[in-house]
């Protein structure tokens, strides 16, 4: 079985309050893109009779990632595995191309690809909503990657509401070779005072209406102002999308991947061949929308 996991791009992200629990309480408006992991699932023949019931081997093309239970891939498969007394054995193969730890929900998408897939392989009838409940236990975003497409995201990222994806705007993505931990810039966020909040309003009417010429203006996340302060390559790179021709241009999630929208395709083409050779961006992606599943 092979199966797609989408990353995501933040089109607005607000945090309204730090909670008892310590999380935070937000309210986002999430979109899948086209980039993609491959995940496969495949039974685990057995070894010579020894592998052990219910085994979950990791298999992955990059060296900087877990294979064992700190991949959250495992921890999909292990969670089910465990509920439904699986003793079959399982391997699972993710072709990563989705960039680690840039706030693009890599390890949530793969989380959800492996719950979804592991509910077909074995049979275990669990609807989309089951899926979302065990799903949040491995993650804030795995409801919304389970569901994927375009929705708004309030309480922790688990009360989901789901909207049409706008058609028509071209994708730009940048991933500066930086390291941001998403703890520390909640916790700085925690000790300012935010200066503005995004105007998340007008973001989802312009969605609604499906109007591709204003939801680039109201595009915001109100975390840029912990992250872009400390890595002004963020900020850079915002520069360039726009003078590149962009209609609005956004640092997604706690970062730092900073993406541009394009009306004119073209237009993001040229962006994308002058920014494979500036240094600021690590990686480089010219990609789109993806709708949601089914
Ligand atoms: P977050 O906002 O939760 O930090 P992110 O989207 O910025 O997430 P991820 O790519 O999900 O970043 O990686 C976050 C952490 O999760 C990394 O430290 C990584 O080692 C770990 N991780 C575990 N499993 C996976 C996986 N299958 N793909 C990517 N990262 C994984």
């Amino acid at each position: 079985m092979e199966i797609e996991a989408y990353a995501k791009i933040n089109l607005g992200l607000d945090v309204l309050g730090r909670r008892e629990d310590g999380y935070h309480d937000l309210s986002m408006v999430m979109q899948s893109i086209s980039l993609c992991d491959i995940i496969h699932l495949e039974p685990l023949p057995e070894v010579n009779g020894s592998s052990e019931e219910g085994e979950i081997t990791v298999s992955c093309n990059v060296r900087n990632l877990p294979c064992d239970e700190g991949n959250l891939a495992y921890r999909a498969a292990r969670l089910l595995f465990s509920e439904f007394a699986i003793t079959d054995h399982l391997a699972i193969d993710i072709e990563k191309n989705i960039p680690i730890a840039a706030g693009l929900a890599g390890g949530s998408t793969d989380a959800a690809a492996v719950l979804k897939g592991v509910n077909e392989f074995f049979g275990l009838g669990l609807s989309d909503e089951d899926l979302a409940q065990r799903g949040l236990k491995l993650g804030a975003d795995v409801p919304f990657c389970l569901m994927g497409g375009t929705a708004v995201a309030e309480g922790v990222g688990e009360i989901l509401t789901p909207m049409m994806t706008p058609e028509g705007l071209t994708v730009l993505l940048a991933v500066p070779d930086i390291q941001v931990s998403t703890k520390e810039v909640y916790e700085a966020l925690d000790q300012i005072q935010i200066a503005s909040h995004p105007d998340l309003d007008h973001l989802k009417a312009a969605i609604d209406m499906d109007d591709t010429g204003c939801i680039p203006e109201f595009l915001g996340n109100v975390l840029e102002e912990v992250t872009i302060p400390r890595h002004p390559e963020i900020a850079m790179l915002k520069r360039f999308m726009m003078s590149n021709g962009a209609a609005g241009a956004l640092m997604s999630g706690s970062g730092p991947s900073v993406y541009g929208l394009f009306v004119d395709y073209d237009t993001a083409e040229r962006a994308y061949e002058v920014l494979l050779c500036d240094a600021a961006a690590d990686k480089v992606f010219l990609t789109g929308f993806q709708p949601a599943f089914g």
